[in-house]
């Protein structure tokens, strides 16, 4: 059904990588009813709120119609899932409706998640229940108004439709924004396809979409890499100092954009432990939040290994070359995560790294040996310059160790106001993303709302909203998260 309206999707991806572009269909949506819009992302996109309300805006979100001259494609890609190379992963329940041009005139993606089984599905029904598609929503618009780089979630639409899981749950699809689904894995695939003209098409496509200024490059394939390097290297960084635990950092689940995808498993942090781990399926803890810098770099060699035959003819060269630019990863990690921890704990300039790094490492192991929240020990820490110790320090049972910690902290002259404008109040803590999820799955959309709300404007504490900024009640217990529900 071609769409009446002005929404104009190029098909670039599609035109240009026929080869990893399966033409696909959404299933049809018997009865749709929008779940949650995001009318600040529909602003930036230049929709019209009302529009996408209207049932020809329904029918958009839903796939069950397409703009003219639109084709949607479900994308093939390959991926490590937990170490393992599967050859042909793909769009098993997601399609890319097309690129549009942003108020900014910059391209993103409009893709569908939860929209039926394609060529990629596998076992799997092709379908999303409401929670975990709620969930994205939530998560992602925290995380953007965290201030870390992520893909979007513009609209959730209930489908009318129950899909099986351990019980009957309400179905839904949620529409997802990126500046683009490009992944490691999608690499991957290209490479282990032996057809290396797709691979250039590929990596061509890339520096177009992220990183134009690599076609000027002497090696344009290698500036290539070094800017996901990069990319991933503060994006990491941002997770650590968010306390956010991505959960299934596959190669697939890795972009080349630099945003955060796939929010399947992920949670937040509440008490503050190096080997957290929420995912049900990670059982060795490969994905335990300390181990996050160590496996984007894993994963970055396995892109450098995708990109070995554009890199260099000679391929002994191409890897020697590859291995020196991924050293970096390491230094631009560290310089980002200290960059953010010397914000944090609102040190001035002059501060030396020599005396920022231990302090701010210290300040980690008083919180992990005294299982202290991460978010509010932060939060907490201004009050105690503007002179109550209290809100960091009560939080500590070992006071003595905080004490010394702090006076060796407060003698560099800390400011308490730039502390606030970085260290969040509210993040999307995992019993109120529990609490929502459960309403909004039995038809009350109303704490859904409200932690949307609360969550957008992170760094403002405001009154009435103290459950929203405090760790889980006692009897949360140990919380667990699910992969691709
Ligand atoms: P993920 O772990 O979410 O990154 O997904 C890994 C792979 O499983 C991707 O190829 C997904 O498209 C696919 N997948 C996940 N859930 C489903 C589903 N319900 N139906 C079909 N494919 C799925
Ligand atoms: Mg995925
Ligand atoms: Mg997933």
């Amino acid at each position: 059904v071609p769409l009446r309206s002005r929404v104009t999707l190029d098909g670039r991806f599609a035109r240009e990588l026929p080869e990893m572009a399966a033409a696909w269909q959404a299933d049809p949506t018997p009865d749709p009813r929008l779940l949650a819009l995001n009318e600040g992302l529909a602003g930036e996109l230049g929709l019209d709120a009302a529009f996408l309300r209207s049932p020809e805006g329904l029918a958009l979100l839903t796939g069950t119609a397409v703009p003219e001259g639109a084709t949607p494609v479900a994308q093939a890609y390959s991926g490590h899932q937990f170490g393992s190379f599967n050859p042909r992963l793909g769009d098993g329940r997601a399609l890319l409706l097309g690129e549009l041009t942003d108020r900014t005139g910059a391209l993103r993606d409009m893709h569908l998640k939860g929209s039926g089984r394609t060529p990629f599905a596998r076992g799997g029904d092709g379908l999303a229940a409401v929670g975990p598609m709620l969930r994205e929503y939530i998560v992602s618009e925290a995380m953007h108004a965290l201030g870390v780089p992520t893909t979007r979630s513009l609209a959730v639409v209930a489908t009318g439709r129950d899909v099986r899981r351990e019980t009957m749950l309400p179905g839904a699809l949620l529409t997802r924004v990126a500046s683009s689904h490009l992944r490691v894995g999608s690499f991957q695939y290209a490479a282990a396809s032996g057809n290396q003209d797709l691979l250039r098409r590929l990596a061509d496509h890339a520096i177009g979409r992220h990183h134009p200024s690599a076609a000027d490059a002497a090696n344009p394939y290698l500036a290539l890499f070094e800017h996901v390097v990069s990319a991933q290297a503060r994006l990491v960084a941002q997770w650590m100092l968010a306390g956010f635990i991505h959960g299934v950092m596959n190669t697939d689940n890795m972009t080349i954009s630099g945003e955060t995808i796939d929010y399947g498993p992920c949670a937040f942090m509440d008490v503050f432990d190096y080997a957290t781990v929420y995912s049900s399926i990670d059982h060795a803890g490969r994905y335990a939040y300390a181990n996050q810098p160590l496996i984007a770099e894993w994963n970055l060699a396995r892109l450098a290994e995708a990109l070995l035959p554009l890199i260099g003819e000679d391929q002994e060269e191409a890897v020697t070359t590859a291995v020196a630019a991924l050293e970096a990863f390491r230094a631009q990690y560290s310089a980002a995560w200290l960059a953010g921890m010397r914000a944090k704990l609102g040190l001035p300039d002059g501060v030396p790294d020599d005396v920022a790094s231990p302090l701010a490492n210290d300040a980690l192991s008083l919180l992990q040996e005294n299982h202290v929240d991460y978010t509010s020990f932060f939060r907490g820490l201004s009050s105690v310059v503007r002179g109550d110790p209290r809100p960091a320090r009560d939080r500590v049972l070992d006071v003595a160790a905080f004490d010394a910690w702090a006076e060796r902290w407060l003698a560099l002259g800390p400011d308490a106001d730039a502390m606030d404008a970085v260290n969040p109040v509210y993040i999307p803590r995992n019993h109120l993303v529990e609490e929502a999820l459960e309403a909004a799955t039995a038809g009350d959309p109303g704490p859904l709302d409200r932690l949307v709300d609360v969550v957008r404007r992170p760094f403002e504490e405001r009154p009435g909203l103290e459950r929203y900024a405090a760790g889980p009640p006692e009897d949360f217990g140990k919380y667990t998260t699910y992969c691709g529900t």
